[in-house]
């Protein structure tokens, strides 16, 4: 583009989808030849739910301001893009479409048209993330759903296997009745209810219970060893009222006296405690629950009912016969499935499960740079509440197969041999025959937890299963802190669990965006924004703006169009000044000999500046002091002072003056078009390409020149700049015109550079040594009418007259004498000195004179 013909406004709408066309996907590639540093990126691989919510994007802004700065900094950056395909919400999205569920389709059918599902929604995400210019390295995606990838999680489940991380067993799981499914602790969340808690006879006890649905399972009661009350009971058995099976009373420690009755019923499975009692207590089992949350014949007349159905029942019976005789209503913390928030139940089942070292995960964590440093905490507080191991089966459909298969004859598990994955054991049969013999297999239905695949994507991306050379740790895990006991968590584990090593050297943690009232957005508020909803109005890049420059890495922040707003006119402000400055750096080559002025040694020791906290901000993921320093640098410094003192010389004959200036320019310009290229990668290239046939993303961050950095530099600037202000502010205080010629101006004081004060004030300045030598003369008289008013009354008027017409030299003599005296209409009147004031007027070298005081510089204006 010609420079002459740069528009006016920058227009995000036409710029950026035309370098979004020009840029090549493999100028992004990570070089597994380079003998480059790497920066591995260990990308979230986000569920494809179709929508690239604006989470995502602050999340991807992060990621995209790193990788754009490593590669900048002369690293071999791989920001690889994954896409977590398997679980739970596209299977009752496709059970939804189609109006069916599982069990109603074929396996393979119903894998298909989740496949299918999810295929067209990374199609529709891929397009946002490349609008938003984030600088994936698409040679490097994955997707979870095909067998490249969960052919890996088959092999980190057969080496876990054989390494004894991974077994089976009956142990109770949280359970999801309307998924039907086992699900990790990790997955459960909490939500304060109301309940009612019920007093009722059991035998000669009193017991209170929130689930009465659950007495059919009912395998103990139990008292605290200390309460006095019941110790006599401990030991004795007692009948269970309506169900009639006979339990005993028994005393632990961990019984509340002060809950309740102080005596509590423990059945299997009302909660995580039930479960540590039916352990320690060595309890028999009772399932009074199904699959699906349907009572058990073990419920006898209830069977059949749902949970909800049963509790209303048997609390209507126990009411009738008055068995319960008190009730009252209780807060509750219920947990809820993560997915369809039904409140779970705990199923003792047989299932898979990983063993949790919580030591060799702390000691692993304790290696890992995490920014901010306090989110470590919550890896540290969760991993020390761990009781059960991790459970790993899901009696799903759509998720990696689990590679084993059963003898039909003696029951024995056979586990997949590792060159036999992928597979899908419903679909195939061992190649060899069981121990005994036979083969005849069955598959094991239950497939993986998707956080089985994900918890690899560290391993994934270093190559690990497909190189040799596996580039474990990767460099940085950028991710939300929502996920940090499940994600972050678990690929700790699993890394360290499959090859002894952390899985990153640093991870940097995201906050949430809430919606500008101050929400979490939700449909419910209406309060969603979408990124491309901000794209479509202002652009990328201003979008990206707000990411930037929103809050600080870690902490939420709010999406605010005032931000996106700021962003786009700081764009246009950038824009005016480079269409400034574009005559004057046209063809321009830095270099040669330069005398710079003081006003371009004091930009460039600011530049500087802003380089080397720039670089540190980065390096830190401080992107908002970046971006605010920057904003700073640019508007303020570069535009408002910098632009302002050096018009005349651009303009001027001074060829040398000229060269200092554009020189300076053309390294401000450069610099801040790179410094500029991580956050607002489309304008930092049109800028760039202004100057250089090469993209500045395949261009170096600026390098601090530490020489330029020159406090004393600065000083004498800053005094240039305060001069200039100053003498601006009188010229528009006299009413005078910006550029009208000033006359001769001297300069008293330590000063070393003046032209371009003269240059922009339009005046003749002279630097003058020692003090300068002032005389005062009265210039005028001025009466003091409190004083004359009241003492001459009608006469006042002819005496103001007089003291108006008389020389104020003489007038001034007089009063000094003690008494001034005059002539009024013939008749003398004499004042007290107090009757008059004098205005006085500075006299320099016989000039009238203004005098404006800089610090201790002096600058002497002598009026025209
Ligand atoms: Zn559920
Ligand atoms: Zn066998």
């Amino acid at each position: 583009m010609s420079i002459t013909q740069l528009p006016k406004e920058y227009n995000p709408q036409e710029v950026e989808p035309r370098w979004m066309g020009e840029w090549q996907d493999s100028m992004n590639y990570f070089d597994w030849d380079s003998n480059k540093p790497q920066y591995i990126i260990d990308t979230p691989p986000p569920y494809p739910t179709g929508n690239f919510h604006i989470g995502n994007a602050l999340n991807w802004c992060y990621i995209d301001f790193v990788a754009r700065y490593k590669r900048m900094r002369g690293y071999n950056v791989m920001f690889p893009q994954g896409w977590d395909c398997h679980g739970l919400p596209t299977e009752v999205k496709v059970e939804e479409i189609h109006n069916i569920t599982k069990n109603q389709v074929p396996r393979a059918e119903f894998r298909r048209l989740c496949e299918e599902l999810t295929a067209g929604n990374i199609e529709k995400m891929r397009n946002t993330m490349r609008r938003l210019a984030f600088s994936i390295d698409w040679s490097n995606e994955y997707i979870t759903m095909k067998p490249e990838y969960y052919g890996k999680t088959q092999h980190s489940f057969v080496q876990m296997y054989h390494s004894g991380r991974i077994y089976q067993a009956d142990h109770p799981v949280n359970w999801c009745p309307r998924c039907e499914t086992a699900i990790a602790f990790a997955e459960v969340e909490y939500d304060a209810r109301k309940t009612t808690l019920n007093y009722f006879h059991f035998g000669e006890l009193d017991v209170a219970t929130t689930r009465p649905e659950l007495l059919a399972a009912c395998v103990a009661v139990a008292v605290n060893p200390d309460d006095d009350r019941y110790n006599k009971y401990v030991g004795k058995e007692i009948e269970v009222p309506i169900f009639g099976h006979k339990v005993k009373v028994m005393s632990d420690s961990e019984v509340d006296p002060g809950f309740g009755t102080g005596v509590v019923m423990i059945c299997t499975f009302g909660d995580k405690q039930d479960v540590r009692w039916w352990v320690e207590l060595g309890l028999p089992l009772r399932k009074a629950i199904d699959k699906q949350g349907i009572m058990t014949s073990i419920a006898g007349k209830y069977e059949g009912m749902s949970l909800a159905g049963c509790k209303e029942a048997i609390t209507k019976d126990m009411k009738d016969t008055g068995i319960i005789y008190e009730q009252e209503t209780l807060d509750q913390n219920v947990g809820l499935c993560w997915r369809c928030k039904t409140a779970i139940e705990i199923l003792s089942e047989r299932q898979w499960f990983v063993k949790i070292d919580a030591n060799d995960i702390i000691s692993k964590s304790s290696k890992i740079n995490w920014v901010p440093p306090y989110m470590e905490i919550r890896l540290k507080n969760w991993t020390g509440t761990m009781e059960w191991d991790w459970c790993i089966s899901r009696q799903r459909i759509f998720a990696t197969p689990i590679p084993v298969w059963y003898c039909n004859q003696c029951g024995e598990v056979m586990v997949a041999k590792e060159e036999w994955l992928p597979l899908d054991p419903n679909n195939s049969q061992p190649a060899g025959a069981c121990k005994c013999g036979s083969t005849s297999f069955s598959p094991e239905e239950d497939v993986l937890d998707t956080w089985m695949d994900s918890s690899i994507s560290a391993l994934n991306v270093a190559g690990w299963l497909s190189r040799d050379d596996v580039r474990l740790p990767t460099q940085m895990r950028p991710q939300g802190h929502d996920i940090i006991r499940t994600w972050a968590f678990y690929t700790i584990l699993r890394s360290s669990a499959l090859t002894g090593l952390r899985p990153w050297d640093d991870i940097v943690i995201n906050g949430m965006v809430l919606g500008e009232d101050g929400q979490k957005m939700s449909k419910s508020l209406g309060n969603i924004v979408m990124p491309e909803e901000a794209v479509k109005q202002y652009g990328s890049d201003a979008f990206r703006q707000w990411a930037a420059i929103g809050g600080s890495t870690g902490s939420d922040i709010v999406f605010s169009w005032k931000d996106v707003v700021a962003g786009n006119r700081f764009q246009q402000k950038l824009w005016s000044i480079v269409r400034f400055c574009m005559p004057h750096l046209e063809d321009f080559k830095p270099g040669g000999d330069v005398e710079y002025r003081t006003i371009d040694t004091w930009l460039l020791s600011k530049l500087n500046t802003l380089i080397k906290e720039a670089t540190d901000s980065m390096d830190t993921y401080q992107f908002d002091e970046t971006m605010k320093n920057i904003r700073g640098f640019a508007w303020e410094t570069l535009a408002d002072n910098y632009i302002e003192l050096i018009k005349s010389r651009l303009y001027g004959e001074d060829v040398d003056a000229r060269h200092a200036a554009r020189q300076t320019l053309y390294f401000t310009v450069d610099a801040l078009a790179r410094m500029l290229a991580p956050f607002i990668p489309y304008f930092a290239e049109e800028v760039f390409s202004l100057l250089h046939r090469q993209s500045v993303h395949q261009s170096s961050w600026p390098d601090v020149d530490e020489a330029a950095i020159d406090l004393k530099a600065e000083a004498s600037g800053e005094q240039v700049k305060e001069i200039t202000a100053t003498i601006r502010r009188f010229k528009s205080d006299k009413g005078m015109a910006l550029n009208a010629p000033l006359g001769r101006l001297r300069v008293y004081g330590r000063i070393e550079d003046v032209t371009d004060i003269a240059g922009t004030v339009s005046a003749d300045i002279e630097v003058m040594e020692g003090e300068p030598e002032f005389e005062y003369r009265v210039s005028g008289v001025k009466p003091r009418m409190s004083i004359i008013g009241p003492k001459f009354r009608d006469r006042a008027g002819h005496i103001i007259g007089a003291l108006k017409s008389a020389d104020p030299g003489s007038i001034a003599q007089q009063a000094a004498g003690g008494a001034v005296e005059l002539e009024v209409k013939g008749e003398t009147i004499t004042l007290e000195p107090a009757a008059v004031e004098f205005e006085r007027e500075i006299l320099s070298e016989g000039h009238a004179v203004d005098v404006l005081e800089i610090g201790d510089v002096m600058v002497v204006v002598e009026r025209g």
